[in-house]
């Protein structure tokens, strides 16, 4: 309690204890170096958590420690600016957003990624959701967030001495997270109920401040609950089919009851992904209740208030659920929308009649929201195709689902030394803005100066992935021999290419050795070396997956490739950040068009890398000629194996013609002129556009304002 009604904080450990309850503190490199600098080795052990680093030290003792590092002016400042950041309200709200008032964004999400220290998310649609959720607090958005919280996260990733992926659980230490416990609006502990055929299911209600939002996190680990319902919400994308319903009805049902309870009522509901679709239905049970209408007229109303962003033309990447599983779980709900089974399950069908067909979450959204986007402008095509049967009398191009292109929170993914620099050299510029003119600015840097301070984060880098691998090494017990070799691998003067994302199969990591032979005569060569930096996770059921993982090591333990490839385990958001502020090249070669947007290319540019992929997702639509590679011009073949062997070849052909002779074309002075202007391209298009500050912006002015009634626009 003590924590939620602060005492005016003076001393620096008061500051750093009060601002530390928000992730505030995560996007502000500058705040978290004064962790950092407290305790190095702590810090890192402590997966960069400052809550965790602040209770392994008396008050006194900190203070001590402070005075000797000279960090109190830095202390302040940074609580000066946390207390003006979440008491101020923007402009760009007030200008914007003003119609929403009081009657916040709901934006509900089965994963968060935040930040390392938070272990709620998977990959890309977490840390999509955090950017977002982030970036509304930036722009002063009004939302509110809800998901669930999993004590044991996703599984930690370990590769083990024959190079394959090994998964840990570990129970994450709840003392340590910035946590807050919500009550009901007669002052008692939340704890929200969702009734099943089979018996109810509470969770309880805790909240995490991230800037100005609240993120309301459901966890069923509550005594109400039965032994084996107490470990539903314990991890991320595990267990089978009838927890993964279970989840999401919590997630959706109760969340919405959650945020009634506190005496929050949405003007807007935003499903990030189909995992959240059932939250509409208790909406619409809302509805019918209190203004006595039929379900036809209230599930209109709520599709009126909602909005649905699908994010995955990939078949496995949709929920399904069998009849017997969603009668078990949601017969209370359907008696109470008063609709018979055939009409319930018909929400969730492509077509009403056919028995057999089990109930689709995506389905479910796309019926009951009236603003439905895929997440760039390709996969708007891909995804009128996929779903235009739901829409008997509509054209394909009628099909009413818009897109809204993806991008990331620019203040957490840029390295502090990028920001500096053009805040220095670019009067004006911000790292938040989305004005083209502002960020047009960067051609006017010195080139010299972009080279060096990507040549001190690539260093940085450097130092960074050989202490990893070299931890790997310690614990797998390899020899003193092999531990000297991973000092030294990576060589900072080498062109580097990062490669990190889910190891599904159709993002196609193995596609640039798949000619080792051509493979072994582009990076080996020793006037032009070349090395690759591979991180990613394969989901604990995909076995294909897995074996991509293995391929990788395997090549990478190949004595000829030692000094090119190396693979980090365990891929979180700090290796992301590692990565993609230290490489030169970030590679991209998914089977097109499968990859709905991709983010992770978007982090890279806002720090100089240079894109080389495949045009799809979000690539398809942002590169220019100049301001990037591309690998093939975006055809395919129907046979996926032809497509590998042409995309293989295009993507060797430009690496050895475009890539590789571009960044060694030195000038007298060592520097890559034309690769330079090739950054400068890259930041200057593509830092704004492809931000979550325009993405947010576009999703109020397109989706959130039209939803809320404010005004009518159509979705581009
Ligand atoms: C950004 C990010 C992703 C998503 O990257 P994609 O390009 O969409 O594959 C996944 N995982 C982590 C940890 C990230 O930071």
């Amino acid at each position: 309690m003590a924590e939620s009604t602060p005492r005016i904080a003076t001393t620096a450990y008061e500051k750093c204890a009060e601002f530390t309850r928000n992730l505030w503190w995560s996007w502000h490199p500058d705040v978290v170096e004064i962790f950092r600098l407290i305790n190095p080795v702590r810090w890192r052990v402590l997966a960069h958590n400052p809550i965790a680093l602040l209770r392994e030290y008396e008050p006194e003792e900190f203070e001590q420690r402070v005075l000797e590092l000279a960090l109190q002016t830095r202390i302040d400042v940074a609580y000066r600016r946390y207390k003006d950041y979440v008491a101020r309200q923007t402009p760009w709200a007030r200008q914007n957003a003003g119609v929403l008032g009081s009657r916040p964004v709901a934006y509900f999400s089965l994963e968060f990624g935040l930040h390392e220290s938070v272990p709620i998310y998977s990959g890309g649609l977490g840390v999509l959701a955090g950017d977002h959720v982030k970036s509304a607090s930036g722009l002063g958005v009004p939302l509110v967030a809800v998901g669930l919280f999993y004590d044991k996260g996703y599984f930690k990733q370990l590769i083990n001495a024959n190079g394959e992926q090994e998964e840990e659980y570990t129970n994450t230490e709840v003392q340590n997270l910035p946590f807050e416990p919500c009550y009901d609006k007669d002052g008692n502990r939340l704890v929200v109920k969702v009734e099943t055929t089979t018996g109810d299911i509470y969770a309880k209600v805790r909240v995490i401040r991230v800037g100005r939002v609240s993120l309301y996190l459901l966890d069923a680990d509550v005594e109400q609950n039965s032994k084996d319902d107490r470990e539903l919400t314990s991890t991320l994308y595990g267990g089978d089919k009838r927890t993964r319903i279970r989840q999401e009805l919590l997630c959706g049902v109760g969340g919405v009851r959650a945020l009634r309870a506190m005496g929050i009522t949405p003007g807007v509901y935003h499903l990030n992904e189909g995992h959240n679709s059932f939250a509409t239905l208790e909406a619409t049970r809302d509805r019918m209740a209190r203004c006595g209408l039929s379900f036809n007229d209230a599930s209109r109303d709520v599709a009126q208030q909602t909005v649905f962003t699908t994010h995955t033309p990939v078949e496995a990447g949709h929920d399904y659920f069998s009849p017997d599983l969603v009668e078990e779980h949601l017969k209370p709900m359907r008696e109470a929308l008063g609709l018979s089974q055939r009409d319930f399950m018909a929400l969730g069908r492509r077509n009403p009649d056919n028995p057999n067909e089990e109930f689709c979450m995506t389905v479910l959204g796309l019926k009951l929201s009236r603003y439905a986007n895929a997440v760039s402008a390709l996969h708007g095509v891909v995804s009128r195709r996929m779903w235009r049967g739901l829409w008997p009398n509509k054209t394909e191009e009628e099909t009413p689902i818009g897109h809204i292109t993806n991008g990331v929170h620019a203040p957490t993914w840029m390295a502090q030394q990028i920001k500096v620099l053009f805040e220095r050299a670019t009067p004006g510029w911000s790292e938040e803005s989305i004005d083209p003119a502002v960020w047009a600015q960067i051609e006017n840097i010195d080139p010299g100066e972009l080279w060096e301070t990507h040549f001190a984060l690539k260093k940085l880098f450097v130092d960074f992935a050989r202490r990893h691998y070299v931890r790997q090494l310690e614990r797998l017990g390899a020899d003193e021999k092999a531990i000297e070799a991973a000092k030294r691998v990576l060589d900072p003067r080498a062109l580097t290419i990062g490669f990190a994302r889910r190891f599904a199969t159709y993002k196609r990591a193995y596609l640039v050795v798949q000619d080792e032979e051509r493979f072994d005569k582009i990076v080996n060569n020793p006037d032009r070396p070349v090395q690759f930096v591979f991180a990613g996770k394969a989901h604990p059921h995909d076995n294909p997956g897995k074996d991509v993982i293995k391929r990788i090591t395997a090549i990478q333990r190949n004595p000829r490739f030692a000094n090119s490839v190396l693979f980090l385990e365990n891929y979180d958001i700090n290796i992301a950040r590692q990565l993609v502020q230290g490489v030169d090249v970030w590679l991209n070669n998914p089977r097109r068009p499968l990859e709905a947007s991709g983010t992770s290319g978007q982090k890279a540019a806002l720090n100089g890398a240079l894109n080389f992929s495949i045009l799809d997702g979000w690539w398809n639509e942002a590169y220019n000629g100049s301001n990037g590679f591309a690998i093939g011009d975006g055809t395919t073949h129907v046979d996926a194996n032809i497509t590998d062997e042409r995309d293989n070849e295009a993507l060797l052909d430009a690496l050895e013609n475009q890539v590789v002779p571009t960044y060694y074309r030195r000038n007298e002075h060592g520097l890559p002129l034309d690769w330079i202007q090739m950054m400068k391209n890259s930041i200057a298009t593509l830092g704004w556009r492809f931000s979550a500050h325009r993405m947010v912006a576009d999703y109020v002015k397109n989706a959130y304002l039209p939803a809320a009634g404010g005004v009518t626009a159509k979705m581009p």
